[in-house]
């Protein structure tokens, strides 16, 4: 196919604002076929790939879209699984504006390559054509343990298995997936996507033990004594962070944790669903992150009539994806800006009936770069609202830290590690992704598993070679 020289990116297709803001349906439809190629046809196939190095797990960009531009497309989806266990949640899911679209050539004078939107085509054209399933790796016989089945663990088992170790993931909730199944919501991530990929490491010979908990079930040190020869640590970040103001404890205040696995994970979204969630007229969501963005869209979803954002900096400051903020825009999102939650107020039957806020200025920028948030003095105002949903971070939970001796943590509960591999403070055991960065992103859990898991395999190796 000839070059495509169109400075704009193809358009993928979306649902209308007005119909999607009313149901949990994928909000983005897709390429179809002929736009994959004509996005395809943009690349320009550069020699020095600066896509490849803003790709924190290093898929072979150029590769898989030239097979795409070639109408090869099993060979696409082979190349990117290469160095991707998940390209089908990271073509939905990746901040590639910052990655990889974010040093394309072709942004210079105009919009990126869609890599993204060429990543999910290849993922989902191949999971609905009858392919022949990638060779099983040749079993070493040599056992590691992975803790916890997020991205960060799926891409460190599906690693190991690929140089054939027997991997077992254990995983405290009954579904595997991570944050990618319990948080970020359906019309963003369809479940089934997700444990599509988690079935392909499956029939690569990962093991996935649902509904254990290491730190209750069984100990780290247990894993050792079954005969595991290193323990992954992929255990995410999911204990929410709350703002200890008054009111924080009424009914109808959420952590956005808890809101949105009720909706995604226990499908407090479907008409027949038997998960009690607030579903109510207006609510807050407390926060400026792609979290407080999931959080208020899914509240409008759910038949609330006024939805808020309150976030303490200006709208140039969201942390949130720029697509994200645009999305909840157009769903009839309000964002109060500049503007600080300092209590929650509640009823003599204790649910809550509002929020007293007080407005922001910006100050000078603080250690993050940010101008810092300060308060106006005799601004404060009262909004009246039903339900308040806190996203504004979370942190490792500690129960691992807790119940494995010898096993580091900075302040903020992360797990200490020697930096890319992934060694924690004992030997044989190495963590990643959220439970090491704190919240951060899908691929960059996935890069750290993927690290780890070619340390653990040099750990394993030499062990054996000195024996
Ligand atoms: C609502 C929401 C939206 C997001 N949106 C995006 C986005 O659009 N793009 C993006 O790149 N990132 C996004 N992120 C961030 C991203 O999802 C995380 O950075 C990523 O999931 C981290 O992966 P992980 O594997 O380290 O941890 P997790 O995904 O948190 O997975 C950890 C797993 O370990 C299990 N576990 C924990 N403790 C134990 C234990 N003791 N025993 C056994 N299992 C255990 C947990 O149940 C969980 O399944 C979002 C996060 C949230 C919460």
């Amino acid at each position: 196919m000839a070059r495509n020289m169109s400075p704009k990116k193809t358009e993928m297709p979306a649902q209308p604002a007005d119909v999607r803001s009313r149901n949990f349906e994928e909000v983005a439809l897709g390429y179809t076929h002929e736009m994959a190629l004509a996005e395809a046809a943009r690349c320009l196939q550069c020699k020095h790939k600066p896509c490849v190095s803003g790709c924190p797990v290093g898929i072979d960009i150029p590769g898989f879209i030239g097979k795409i531009a070639e109408d090869d497309m099993e060979s696409a989806y082979r190349i990117l699984i290469q160095d991707n266990a998940l390209p089908a949640v990271c073509g939905r899911v990746c901040p590639q504006e910052s990655q990889c679209e974010g040093v394309c050539v072709r942004g210079i004078k105009g919009e990126s390559v869609g890599i993204g939107r060429l990543e999910r085509y290849a993922a989902d054209w191949f999971a609905t054509h009858a392919c022949d399933l990638p060779p099983k790796p040749v079993p070493n016989g040599l056992r590691v343990a992975v803790v916890g089945a997020g991205p960060s663990g799926l891409a460190a088992a599906g690693e190991l298995a690929r140089m054939g170790y027997e991997v077992t993931i254990y995983e405290a909730l009954h579904v595997a997936g991570g944050v990618l199944v319990y948080g970020i919501p359906e019309f963003r991530l369809p479940r089934a996507i997700v444990l599509n990929e988690v079935k392909a490491l499956e029939e690569l010979g990962v093991k996935v033990e649902t509904n254990v908990v290491i730190g209750r079930t069984l100990t780290v040190d247990e894993l050792f004594d079954m005969g595991h020869e290193a323990v992954y640590i992929g255990s995410g970040a999911g204990l929410p962070n709350f703002m200890n103001i008054p009111g924080e404890s009424l009914k109808g205040v959420y952590s956005a944790n808890e809101y949105l696995t009720r909706i995604n994970l226990m499908n407090a979204f479907l008409k027949d669903a038997t998960t009690p969630v607030m579903a109510g007229k207006r609510v807050a969501v407390v926060g400026g992150g792609n979290v407080a963005m999931d959080a208020a869209r899914c509240a409008r979803r759910m038949g609330a009539q006024e939805v808020y954002i309150v976030y303490r900096r200006g709208m140039q400051e969201l942390p949130a994806r720029h697509e994200e903020v645009e999305h909840a825009v157009e769903e009839g999102i309000i964002f109060k800006t500049l503007t600080n939650p300092v209590r929650i107020l509640g009823d003599d039957k204790g649910w809550v009936t509002g929020i007293e806020c007080v407005e922001m200025d910006l100050g000078e920028p603080d250690a993050s770069g940010r101008r810092r948030p300060v308060v106006k003095e005799g601004s404060e105002f009262t909004l009246a609202m039903d339900t308040v949903i806190i996203a504004i971070g979370t942190s490792p939970n500690p129960l691992l830290r807790n119940t494995t001796p010898g096993l580091d943590t900075n302040k903020w509960g992360c797990f200490i590690t020697n930096g890319p591999d992934g060694l924690t403070s004992r030997e044989g055991v190495y963590a990643g992704g959220d439970a090491v960065t704190g919240s951060a992103t899908v691929i960059l859990a996935m890069g750290a598993g993927k690290q780890a898991a070619r340390a653990i395999d040099q750990y394993i190796q030499e062990k054996h070679a000195n024996e």
